[in-house]
């Protein structure tokens, strides 16, 4: 359907905004992947029917008009490509921002709200959602839920999925409803309804019950896994649970309009022990020797990331918002002398302790620095708040900050999030980086290194074919290894248009089929973005990287 006859075609039952200005199509062409894809139109909903309507009137058109499809979006900072599509995108930010009552047992937020938002409406309770990603100050709930985001306080909280109590999903015969844990005669109460909602629940029921051994021998035997669909939580022959289907699924079971979440007590003390590290080959054993004191955070970054921070120590100033880069300065300037005379260290480690009062959480942080002792890495426990800040800056804004202030590269995240057993990092470490060093790519390290999570994200001049053309090769190397040693390609990025294409590489033919059912029994007619999860193509996916940024 060309654009116009669409547009008018929407103004019919749409109350929300149309948009589709070069500008708007140019933005929401891109999210923070390496890939562009221009839509037709972009759409704000202002209500539920205008998104029930829309997606009936796609639905009754997909036969005709092939080519229509639906993405949802929220904030657009999806690493994966999931957020861009070549048809319908809809906007949630705009007017799909009500956060419900919050106490102790949760609330209900629609998934346009940003979540820095929500944590200051959360944390006036006493109350958090621990499951924010780094893109924290960026990111919306819509994409927390839909990509089952994680973050620095996964390793001691798990990720979005474990939070989510119910999910509100318009599904693609246009009507909303709501899916969550079920006892077994709820289950067959559902069942043997006769609309939409009941076919599903027999469709899933069978798939689940019929390859119930292959499901549970096929999970990934790593702290967490974003590659391909959530199937795992959906029924342990106790309990029947769809809503553990829809997080994660980026938005291809159905469009989400509500999540209910449950929130955890934010403990108001921290305290950090700064780990540096020159020889990887101590990382196995001291990671299982850190693990051991229940840190609450373990993150990592590598010394290009801090070179990167030095770099741009203004930038980081305004993120810190402290008062002046001599406050700055001087805070950093032990670190800064430390490491012109001994060097940068190949790895910094973060290790942070919670606790009910400064006295524990002190004690926690030296009773580890002790254990410690034993390796030859350079321990410094931070007790300021600010200082403690800073480093965690340098570890969530990395991604950032290269994103945007590298001249001449750009950030091309297409090994980005794997995922491998920390007991496999010694022999992992190397074999990665002689794949880095082979073809000569350039990428900065951070990550969440008590699960064995690692973010890598290449550096490359993009307009070059000769650069684009690794992208391939080095990412199936990378994969390869890492499914060697037992990983998952994706932690808690996503699939998208970059994994998508290596689900049945990962998990095989016969788990890919129940996948694939999966897509089938909700969006039949293959309405929800499309080109991503099962319906992934490494040749689609190729022709849409980027040629610029
Ligand atoms: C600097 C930076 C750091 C990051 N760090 C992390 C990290 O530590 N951990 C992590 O997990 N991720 C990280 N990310 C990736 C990303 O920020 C997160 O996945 C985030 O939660 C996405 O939120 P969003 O609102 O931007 O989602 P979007 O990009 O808008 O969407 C994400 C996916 O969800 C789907 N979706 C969105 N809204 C809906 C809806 N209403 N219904 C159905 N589907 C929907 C989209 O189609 C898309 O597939 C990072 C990104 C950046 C730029």
């Amino acid at each position: 359907m060309d654009t116009p006859k669409l547009v008018e075609a929407i103004k019919e039952f749409f109350s929300g905004d149309i948009e589709y200005d070069d500008k708007t199509l140019h933005k929401y062409s891109h999210d923070t992947s390496l890939y562009e894809i221009v839509p037709q139109v972009v759409v704000f909903p202002k209500t539920r029917e205008d998104i029930k309507n829309l997606v009936s009137f796609v639905s009754d058109h997909k036969k005709e008009y092939p080519g229509l499809s639906i993405t949802a979006r929220s904030a657009g900072t999806d690493m994966s490509g999931g957020a861009i599509n070549n048809s319908i995108i809809v906007d949630f930010t705009r007017y799909f921002k009500g956060v419900g009552d919050i106490n102790e047992k949760g609330t209900k937020v629609e998934p346009g709200v940003y979540y820095r938002d929500f944590e200051k409406k959360t944390l006036r309770r006493g109350l958090l959602l621990p499951s924010f990603p780094a893109s924290r100050q960026l990111c919306a709930l819509g994409g927390m839920v839909n990509n089952n985001s994680g973050g620095e306080r996964t390793l001691r909280y798990g990720k979005t999925i474990d939070y989510v109590k119910n999910i509100k999903m318009i599904l693609s015969d246009g009507n909303e409803y709501q899916f969550g844990r079920l006892s077994k005669n709820e289950l067959m109460d559902k069942m043997k309804q006769k609309d939409f909602e009941g076919e599903i629940y027999r469709k899933m029921y069978k798939l689940v019950e019929d390859n119930y051994d292959l499901i549970k021998s096929s999970k990934p035997a790593v702290s967490k896994n974003s590659t391909a669909y959530n199937i795992w939580d959906v029924w342990d022959r106790e309990y029947f649970d769809l809503s553990k289907i829809f997080v994660g699924a980026q938005g291809t079971l159905g469009v989400n309009t509500q999540t209910t979440v449950t929130l955890v007590p934010r403990l108001k003390r921290y305290g950090l022990l700064v780990v540096y590290i020159n020889d990887i080959n101590v990382l196995p054993h001291l990671i299982q020797d850190a693990l051991k004191h229940s840190p609450v955070s373990f993150e990592a970054f590598d010394d290009a990331t801090l070179k990167l921070a030095i770099r741009f120590m203004p930038q980081f100033i305004r993120i810190l918002g402290l008062s002046g880069t001599i406050r700055m300065g001087i805070q950093f300037l032990p670190d800064l002398i430390r490491f012109a005379a001994q060097g940068l260290p190949k790895l910094t480690l973060l290790v942070e302790f919670d606790g009910k009062s400064a006295k524990e959480i002190k004690e926690k942080v030296y009773a580890l620095k002790k254990a410690l002792e034993i390796y030859t890495v350079r321990l410094q426990p931070v007790e300021s708040e600010a200082k403690a800040k800073q480093y965690f800056t340098i570890r969530r804004e990395s991604f950032n900050l290269l994103r945007k202030n590298v001249k001449n590269k750009h950030t091309a995240p297409f090994i980005d999030d794997f995922i491998v057993r920390p007991e496999y990092l010694v022999e992992f470490f190397p074999k990665l980086n002689q794949i880095l060093e082979k073809h000569e790519v350039d990428a900065t390290l951070a990550g969440h290194i008590g699960d064995g999570n690692f973010h890598i994200i290449p550096l490359m001049e993009i307009e070059k074919q000769s650069e684009r053309d690794k992208i391939d090769v080095v990412q199936k190397e990378v994969q390869d290894l890492v499914l060697e040693y037992k990983g998952s390609i994706s932690a808690e990025h996503n699939d998208g248009m970059v994994r998508g294409p290596f689900i049945k590489q990962m998990y095989g033919q016969e788990m890919f089929e129940v996948f694939k059912e999966v897509k089938n029994i909700f969006d039949p007619q293959n309405i929800f973005n499309p080109h991503k999860k099962t319906d992934a193509r490494l040749s689609f996916s190729q022709k849409h990287i980027r040629q610029k940024f």
